[in-house]
């Protein structure tokens, strides 16, 4: 396979990092450039293991030796550096398109604007509690190209974001899971919504007849491009709205589940996560099971012992009869749209931080049935401001302990103030979990004084 020497990896966090050290142990040259400042700890492993590096800058008469160019997601085509290497026709990949060419074992993958983390994690907790050998990997803890150094699984469950899809090529999974298409960064995808989109169903671009994709059939943006494209793999739908014959749906008190050669009826009270979201992510976690071979009672047992996964609609505290919720992940309009949805109270929310193209439409009628105040919470409101102004009460801040306070002097007994911001979270805090942690901290505040 190997008949180059040269990689060069922009890029030194998890991901890069772990594409340095897969490289490595096959035997390439390998040079990691960041422009950036490189993480203390990886800094530590690229020495360790005699990898060298630059920080601070890209050397073009370094990075024009490659034979091969392994990207980290977060550096956007539209860099400087990348201009010049697509120029100079070098090649590049992803990081998970590395990891998959040294990899060993069965492939479960899973991509979609939103659900990927939850579903992922999911499919995770049912595999290891039903004794299979898994491994996680992807856009969620350690990188897949880090963990297939070892190879010691036997079936991978992925998280990837279109970032990360973007240069694959030849990534193939035997399991497929697309939860969703709703706009979201397109702020790096020129502002078309349809690069956006290709991007996503580059999840299945090498998948064969004899593997499977599973996907959401009631999202418009996915239904449309099932009707453009040839789909190669066997097509297993989750719907809430239809009975697919082989695939997902829910009746009234129930999931229903056909693949594998089995089908499981799961009565939605044994399933220990909540909401109509949380109902798609479990149909695809199960039919990824039964594809995959889990036992239908051990798929029963997985899905009662699954834990919530941290700023994900998690209940925070209860203070004065005021319900707190964290959903500081909810970095996109579709999110918050299930969200609100799933609120059975008056709600205040704190909302805002960096817009990535948003269009509220989609939860216009929600906010004005829903939330009696909007706390907008940013460095620039304006967008928020415009499109709501009018509609419902809105207060302004730019720190999330007023927020807080905000929104606690305006609530009453029986409401609830959510955090499901919509937008990315860098204007002021590091990222969704200090946002989150900030959060908690500051409703943990509250809770103190209320009880002295
Ligand atoms: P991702 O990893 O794709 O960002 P998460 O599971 O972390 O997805 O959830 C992100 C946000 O989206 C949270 O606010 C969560 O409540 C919401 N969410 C989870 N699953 C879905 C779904 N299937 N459809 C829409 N929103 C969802």
């Amino acid at each position: 396979m190997k008949d180059f020497k040269n990689i060069i990896i922009l890029g030194s966090g998890e991901s890069g990092t772990g594409a340095a050290l897969l490289a490595k142990a096959q035997g390439f040259d390998v040079f990691v450039s960041d422009s950036g400042e490189i993480a203390q700890k990886h800094k530590e492993e690229l020495i360790k293991n005699l990898i060298p590096f630059e920080e601070g800058a890209h050397t073009w008469e370094v990075i024009a030796d490659a034979d091969q160019i392994i990207k980290s997601p977060g550096i956007p085509d539209k860099a400087e550096i990348m201009k010049k290497i697509y120029a100079s026709g070098i090649p590049v990949i992803s990081e998970i398109e590395f990891g998959f060419q040294y990899s060993i074992g069965k492939i479960i993958a899973v991509t979609g604007s939103n659900g990927k983390t939850t579903t992922t994690s999911l499919i995770y907790h049912i595999l290891k509690e039903a004794g299979f050998k898994v491994g996680l990997g992807g856009n969620i803890g350690e990188s897949f190209a880090r963990k297939a150094i070892d190879n010691p699984y036997d079936v991978w469950v992925l998280e990837l974001s279109s970032f990360q899809l973007d240069h694959c090529f030849t990534f193939r999974p035997d399991i497929s899971v697309l939860m969703n298409i709703t706009p979201d960064h397109l702020d790096r995808y020129e502002y078309k919504f349809e690069n956006y989109i290709d991007s996503k169903f580059r999840i299945i671009q090498a998948q064969q007849p004899e593997d499977k994709f599973i996907v959401f059939t009631d999202n418009e943006p996915i239904v449309s491009e099932l009707q453009k494209r040839a789909i190669k793999p066997q097509i297993l739908p989750i719907s809430l709205v239809q009975q697919p014959v082989t695939g997902a749906w829910l009746d009234n008190k129930s999931l229903i589940v056909n693949a594998g050669k089995q089908s499981v009826v799961v009565p939605l009270d044994k399933i220990a996560i909540q909401g109509k979201h949380n109902m798609l992510n479990a149909m695809a976690s199960i039919t990824a099971c039964l594809e995959a071979g889990v036992p239908a009672d051990k798929i029963l047992e997985g899905l009662q012992t699954f834990k919530p996964v941290e700023h994900r609609l998690e209940p925070v505290a209860d203070i004065e009869g005021i319900h707190f919720i964290n959903d500081s992940k909810a970095t996109n309009v579709d999110s918050v749209f299930y969200a609100l949805d799933s609120m059975k109270t008056p709600v205040i929310l704190i909302a805002g931080g960096v817009d990535k193209g948003n269009e509220y439409s989609q939860i216009e009628e929600l906010v004005k049935k829903k939330v009696k105040l909007l706390v907008c919470m940013g460095k620039d409101n304006s967008k928020l401001l415009a499109y709501f102004d009018g509609k419902v009460e809105i207060k302004e801040t730019s720190s999330i302990e007023q927020a807080v306070a905000i929104a606690f002097n305006s609530a009453k007994k029986g409401d609830t103030v959510l955090l499901s911001p919509a937008c990315a979270s860098f204007d002021l805090f590091k990222n969704y979990e200090d946002r989150g942690k900030q959060f908690k901290q500051q409703v943990g505040n509250l809770k103190a004084i209320s009880s002295i």
